[in-house]
């Protein structure tokens, strides 16, 4: 699934595309993932031109005027393509926005899990996302407020887009390996240097992975280099490469999770708290 970096990296692309243009028209071959209509989408849209594309999390926003928003998420498979022929299958189309000068924004999605939502303002349609981690608003503080506040497995806590938005399984990963934290360690247990090495690790990881246009995992998203500078996420097996052991693959919650067993540690009470997680998780997979 994109995460921040990849759907920051599109907003980018298509910005220039879509910014000033007035929406003509808009039409769909899959309502379910319209919310919360058809009707209120392709009201919230036609006659209105986008004047900014924006991203809030892993949403792709179009403000619009008159004032009104509307937000793509992208989920599982959905891609944008601009003209008039689509790349894929013509039975993976789900949406098309048509402009003044016919040009067409094209909505694929193999899986159809993605959503296009239309919202009178973005604080409505957003209003439960958590703090952006590239915003002046994500300082160490604000970091360790949240830490303490949730006393949550750092893993889960950091994939919740209500706590921090933006991050899904792969940066996660990968900002966890590089400030040597283990993903089960309970948030509440952090001493100040980590917190600010999370800090720090989480808002590097994202700007690179910005930089090299995000990382592309599968058919769904191309383009871009991240993949190549990975440490840990989809190496299980391989040779870490900070210290040379093998990376490992765990199941944490739902989500499967690559960390380094030498660099990522757990100790102290961090150990026993991991220990209860492990049987609560275990427990509740088997309910
Ligand atoms: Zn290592």
């Amino acid at each position: 699934m994109p995460e921040l970096p990849e759907v920051e990296t599109i907003v980018r692309r298509f910005r220039p595309l879509l910014e000033g243009r007035r929406i003509t028209g808009f039409d769909t071959r899959w309502k379910k993932q319209l919310s919360p209509s058809l009707a209120a989408v392709r009201a919230g849209c036609v006659g209105r031109r986008i004047v900014r594309l924006a991203r809030r999390g892993k949403f792709i926003v179009f403000q619009l005027d008159p004032p009104g928003c509307l937000l793509v998420h992208l989920r599982m498979s959905g891609r944008f393509e601009w003209g008039a022929n689509c790349e894929c299958e013509p039975g993976h189309l789900r949406a098309i926005w048509t402009f003044e000068d016919s040009e067409r924004l094209l909505f694929c999605d193999p899986r159809k899990f993605g959503r296009v939502i239309y919202a009178p303002d973005l604080a409505t349609a957003t209003g439960e996302l958590g703090v952006e981690p590239l915003s002046r608003a994500f300082t160490v503080a604000k970091l360790a407020a949240l830490l303490r506040r949730h006393r949550r497995r750092l893993k889960p806590l950091l994939l919740d887009q209500r706590v921090i938005a933006g991050l899904g399984n792969i940066y996660t990963d990968e900002a966890l390996f590089r400030a040597g934290l283990h993903p089960l360690t309970a948030s509440d247990t952090l001493r100040p240097p980590q917190i600010a090495a999370l800090h720090a690790a989480i808002r590097a990881v994202l700007r690179e992975a910005i930089r090299y246009q995000g990382t592309t995992f599968d058919h769904a998203y191309a383009g871009g280099d991240m993949q190549h500078r990975l440490a840990v996420y989809g190496r299980k097996g391989q040779r870490c490469p900070r210290c040379g052991a093998a990376i490992r693959y765990a199941r944490v919650g739902q989500r499967g999770t690559h960390f380094c067993p030498r660099c990522q540690p757990i100790r102290g009470r961090r150990r026993r708290l991991v220990r209860r997680g492990q049987r609560q998780t275990q427990a509740g997979a088997a309910r």
